[in-house]
């Protein structure tokens, strides 16, 4: 019987994704053989590739003039990867929104000129910058935003109003797929796939063709958006494994209806969540301002955290486990992403409200 997993990553993925994988994994398709087995090469997991790509372009509107490119390295790689591509001698700016966008920041100071546009640290990460708080350059490179902070549980909702001509670079690692985003807003969007996609190891960059082959000289081949673009993402050797298990669920989000039915799932979800927080008369305390709360991951606290131990004891006794918020944090922190069940945050909300009847 599998547990209620409200882990921030490596997460829950779809059990009927998962038994289908059990299935296929000795013998794909009547091949004698599994995806894990087979040349890239071959038109067997070529086609699982394009199929793939075609499934997440449909799911998220993607315009003909983006790229969609499976790599490796994870988001973390990208923090490095993207002004080596982007940047081409000037500068980008980066706000700071949570401990995400702080790393990036500080992996592109390494790489060339970074400003930082803003700042919310002084916050401790519990809102989103004012639009006059911002200090946008109009000639910046680009524009780099998470929009959703995994752990300080912040999400953007709209993106700020951009210069003319600034690409807007997003890391959506905890929440691509998790409703519908408007690609075209977008200079390129990256995403590592552990938390809403797949496997750890795989991570997806969606870039407009325009800004490809602005590379400094530097930059290796695998990590060349323009090269690796030529190439479908084929350079070398891709983890085929998983991005056949991507495209899964891909189809699996399309089958509910797409990423409109997905959010109102989410939202639904979410609510659940706060409500319980803010309903338990202060027992329990998200410290995030109310219009930029994650739907994905929700921290909080319990106002008296000798109880933490308890609570994640009860927890576990309900198999509902990766609750223990991430330690800058403390407290809690619940991941419910795409994959989490309703029944699963129903259970969560009754740990919740049971554990405050008896402690409070
Ligand atoms: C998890 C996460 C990362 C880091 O991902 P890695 O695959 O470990 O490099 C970066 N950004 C966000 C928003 C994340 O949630």
């Amino acid at each position: 019987m599998r547990i209620f997993n409200f882990s921030a990553g490596p997460a829950v993925l779809p059990t009927t994704v998962l038994e289908q994988v059990r299935d296929e994994l000795l013998d794909w398709h009547g091949r004698g053989m599994g995806i894990m087995e087979m040349s890239h090469r071959g038109k067997d997991f070529t086609g699982v590739l394009h199929e793939a790509e075609a499934d997440l372009r449909d799911l998220m509107g993607i315009p003909s003039n983006y790229k969609v490119l499976f790599l490796q390295g994870g988001a973390t790689q990208q923090f490095a990867q993207i002004p080596m591509n982007l940047l081409a001698g000037r500068s980008a700016d980066y706000v700071v929104t949570g401990s995400w966008s702080k790393k990036a920041y500080k992996e592109a100071q390494h790489l060339g000129g970074v400003r930082l546009a803003g700042s919310t640290e002084a916050s401790a990460f519990t809102c989103l910058p004012a639009a006059n708080e911002l200090k946008l350059d109009p000639q910046a490179a680009y524009l780099h935003l998470c929009t959703n902070e995994t752990i300080h549980g912040v999400e953007m909702f709209d993106l700020p109003e951009v210069p003319a001509g600034v690409p807007v670079v997003a890391d959506m690692s905890s929440h691509i797929l998790s409703r519908p985003m408007d690609v075209s807003r977008y200079g390129l969007i990256y995403a590592g796939a552990q938390k809403n996609i797949g496997p750890a190891g795989l991570v997806i960059v969606i870039v407009r063709e325009d800004l490809l082959g602005k590379a400094s000289a530097i930059t290796p081949s695998v990590m060349n958006f323009a090269t690796m673009a030529e190439h479908d993402s084929m350079l070398n050797t891709p983890p085929t494994f998983g991005i056949y298990l991507a495209g899964l669920v891909f189809k699996n989000l399309k089958a509910q209806g797409g990423l409109a039915a997905v959010e109102q799932t989410n939202i639904a979800k979410a609510k659940r969540v706060y409500d319980a927080i803010d309903g338990s008369g202060g027992f329990y305390r998200n410290p995030v301002d109310a219009p930029c709360r994650s739907r994905m991951n929700v921290p909080f606290t319990l106002a008296n955290p000798a109880l933490d131990a308890e609570f994640l004891a009860e927890a576990a006794e309900r198999r509902l486990e990766g609750l223990k918020g991430h330690k800058s944090v403390g407290g809690m922190r619940a991941s419910i992403y795409n994959a989490m069940s309703l029944d699963g945050v129903e259970a969560l909300v009754g740990l919740m409200q049971d554990f405050a009847a008896r402690k409070a």
